[in-house]
């Protein structure tokens, strides 16, 4: 109830839901009452949780931040939405977002920006700028968001929150709307690294229904939390540090690097990762091919926004579609399209391939001799709504630092690292494959 009152004093300005659930949540919480009474609690009892807009909820509004799906009420549950239930959360509501994740500032959304709870003027990153500025006003505990290319950890980064990225399989997609199938991952966004470490136990593992998903056991996550640092090997790619990034944002790295020495961990400063400025351009081929395919199930036939005001099938398929999606979101499958096209595909698609394996190539070996590696989540703090909205390629920039451990399908955590111009700085703490429980304990560490 009190995280209710705090949606309706504060919604009206940060606008992080799309869909809210209050009266389900009365019913979640009550369970959870009795529950804690009969002595059966779970980890996340009674926690209340947002969900971002493309996790599927039985009976429960799903839309992507698009048109398209605006009245779409699906019939089955996420993996990760289920697991939450059995572990007694309480759904607050659905997190505001880009179209289909589309986005890093949570302004192409078909319902309206979020606005950064720091400072309305500013966007609160994105795409999973609702679950990130939902935490950060108090409008719930914890949330869960989905990263592609920097979703989860750029919104927790502008909005002063912990954000983490699993590795590429650690969670199941089953009943995620998909973008970048080769990309996306769900993962929380929290107050703090113990919180985000009980989220990710609590949606990772194995579901026969990804086959990508790890056979392997989850860890024990929080045996790494409140362990020292002493003698980790941490790595600083210097392609990291790069003009166009903000000094106060590098001050604040190099501050956070000085406190991991302090604490016994090893800094190397001179790590190079040649293909990292390749990354972005990777990045934004692969992910709007792979986009260009998921998004074709959107032709009005099947479900969602259809359009059958025309006399012939294709004219309404081309109205559904040129009317249910938006500008950034064509932009993209225009781009894949192209990309994947007869006489195209190997000088676009197939060399992004190529480049992306010696991206996982240059990581694999860093790992060799580093237990993680450290960056900036964001080459600056949270800019104006409408700064970069019709910019394409100035809003794409900003997600350089975040794209190449996507690309390579490693875990990776964007923590609050200090201030700059008054608002937050995130850092960023990569790890190899499914070493999450490290990235968590580095992270603790410097909390
Ligand atoms: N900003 C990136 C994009 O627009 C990443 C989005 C994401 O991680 N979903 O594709």
């Amino acid at each position: 109830e009190s995280v209710l009152e705090r949606v309706a004093r504060v919604e009206p300005t940060i606008n992080a839901y799309i869909t809210l659930t209050a009266e389900l949540a009365l019913e979640q919480a009550r369970e959870a009452d009795a529950k804690l009474a009969a002595g059966t609690a779970t980890p996340l009892t009674g926690i209340p949780v947002g969900v971002k807009d493309l996790i599927v909820t039985k009976g429960v509004r799903t839309t992507a931040g698009s048109k398209m799906l605006e009245n779409f009420i699906p019939p089955y549950d996420s993996h990760v939405y289920e697991n939450l239930r059995r572990a007694g959360a309480v759904m607050i509501g659905k997190c505001n977002m880009d179209e289909f994740a589309m986005g890093s500032s949570t302004e192409h959304s078909a319902f309206g920006p979020t606005r950064n709870p720091w400072n309305p003027e500013l966007v609160p990153g994105g795409s999973s700028g609702g679950s990130a500025a939902a935490v950060a006003a108090g409008e719930c505990l914890v949330a869960l968001g989905s990263d592609t290319g920097g979703s989860i950890r750029q919104p927790a980064a502008l909005c002063g929150q912990v954000g983490l990225d699993p590795t590429y399989g650690r969670v199941s997609r089953y009943g995620i709307i998909a973008f970048g199938s080769s990309l996306d991952q769900v993962g929380p966004i929290g107050r703090d690294v113990e919180d985000v470490a009980t989220m990710l136990d609590c949606i990772g593992g194995h579901d026969p229904r990804d086959s990508t998903t790890n056979p392997e056991p989850m860890p024990d996550l929080r045996h790494y939390l409140g362990r020292d640092i002493r003698g980790i090997r941490i790595g600083v790619p210097k392609e990291y540090f790069i003009s166009g990034m903000e000094p106060g944002v590098a001050a604040r790295i190099e501050e956070a690097l000085a406190l991991f020495e302090s604490l016994g961990a090893v800094v190397d400063r001179e790590v190079s990762l040649p293909s990292t400025e390749h990354a972005l351009a990777v990045y934004y081929l692969i992910a709007p091919s792979e986009a260009s395919a998921n998004l074709a199930r959107y032709d009005g036939v099947k479900y969602g926004f259809s359009d059958r005001s025309a006399p012939t099938m294709w004219e309404n398929m081309e109205q559904t579609r040129a009317k249910g999606f938006g500008n950034e979101v064509k932009r993209r499958i225009m781009l894949g399209t192209y990309a994947l096209s007869a006489g195209y595909y190997d000088a676009y698609y197939l060399k992004a391939q190529k480049v992306r394996t010696i991206i996982s190539r240059e990581f694999a070996e860093a790992f060799q001799k580093f237990d993680v590696l450290v960056t900036p989540t964001s080459p600056t703090v949270a800019f104006r709504l409408g700064a970069k909205v019709d910019d394409p390629f100035a809003m794409y920039l900003n997600d350089i630092y975040t794209l190449p451990a996507s690309v390579a399908g490693l875990p990776a955590i964007s923590v609050p690292c200090g201030f700059s111009d008054g608002l937050p700085v995130g850092m960023q703490i990569i790890g190899n494959f499914f070493d999450e429980g490290r990235i968590l304990q580095v992270a603790h560490a410097y909390e």
